[in-house]
Parts: structure tokens; C-alpha cells; sequence
């Protein structure tokens, strides 16, 4: 009657790009670097996601030789994502998710991204869990080359008579 997928990902960060994260702009002085909005956070959601369904992950959804995926905003595949939950008969029962960052702080930002995440998958924010640690120096997050995100879901069968 349920499932449970995991997701995981990581962006590189560079100058001149904003940080973009659970589709917030973050102010900072660097940006992740990708072909969309480089959302690590959303995207580690959806790789989540779609792993509780069987169907693959977003590199295959939304390929980067896509031009219509350049810059899009992550929060728009996510919607597209969840639609794809809804249609195979499962609601979300719980996200909970960890941002890997030795920079900046984001603990007053994740409040908002909940509030964000929860409105674009339309259910309650108690059900969205985002915290956020750093790697206390050590290795590619630690010389803040990059950022990383891990998101777990649980679904919940919604559809009454779907085959579990
Ligand atoms: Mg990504």
C-alpha cells in the first residue's frame, strides 16, 4: 500500500549564477551551475519521486540536450513530476530531505522553502521535512565547490482498487 524513494543529487557552484534552492533565490555569492535552474534540492525531490514510482530518474525525463529545459524553473518539472504521482494512484504521505552546504546559512530560509515545496505539491507542510547541514570543511562541499541534497518520499496508494 505504499512506497518509498530516494533521491540524491549535486550541482557545482560558480560565480555569476543565482542560487536557486527548494525554489527560493538564496542570496549568495555564487549560484549551481546546470542546464535548468540547478534546484539540487528539487531535484534530489523528483529523483525521490520517481524512484517511488519505478520510472526512471529526471536525467531521463528532462534531458540536458532539451532546449526547452534551459533555465526552466525546477519547481515547474516538479508539478510535472507530481502529476505523474497522482495519475498512477498515489498521494504523498511524507518528504524528508537534508541540503549538504558549507555556505550560507539556510536555516532561515527553510521555512519558506517548505511552505514553497508543500504549495507546488499541494499538501500540508507537515509533511515536508528540509533540513540543512554543512561537511564541516572536508571535501568537495567542505572547499564549497558544490552543493548536495538527499530526499527521501513516502507514497501512500490512493486510488481505491489500485494493484499493490
Ligand atoms: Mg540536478
Amino acid at each position: 500500500m505504499f512506497r518509498i524513494g530516494f533521491g540524491y543529487d549535486v550541482h557545482r557552484l560558480v560565480e555569476g549564477r543565482f542560487l536557486i534552492l527548494g525554489g527560493l533565490r538564496i542570496p549568495h555569492s555564487m549560484g549551481l551551475l546546470g542546464h535548468s535552474d540547478a534546484d539540487v534540492l528539487v531535484h534530489a525531490l523528483m529523483d525521490a519521486l520517481l524512484g517511488a514510482l519505478a520510472r526512471g530518474d529526471i536525467g531521463q525525463h528532462f534531458p540536458d540536450s532539451d532546449e526547452s529545459y534551459r533555465d526552466a524553473s525546477s519547481l515547474v518539472l516538479l508539478r510535472r513530476v507530481m502529476d505523474w504521482v497522482r495519475d498512477e494512484g498515489f498521494a504523498i504521505n511524507n518528504i524528508d530531505s537534508t541540503i549538504v552546504a558549507e555556505k550560507p546559512k539556510l536555516a532561515t530560509h527553510i521555512p519558506a522553502m517548505r511552505e514553497t515545496l508543500a504549495r507546488v505539491l499541494k499538501i500540508s507542510e507537515d509533511r515536508v521535512s528540509i533540513k540543512a547541514t554543512t561537511c564541516e570543511g572536508m571535501g568537495f562541499c567542505g572547499r564549497e565547490e558544490g552543493i548536495a541534497a538527499y530526499a527521501v518520499v513516502t507514497l501512500m496508494a490512493e486510488k481505491v482498487g489500485r494493484q499493490e
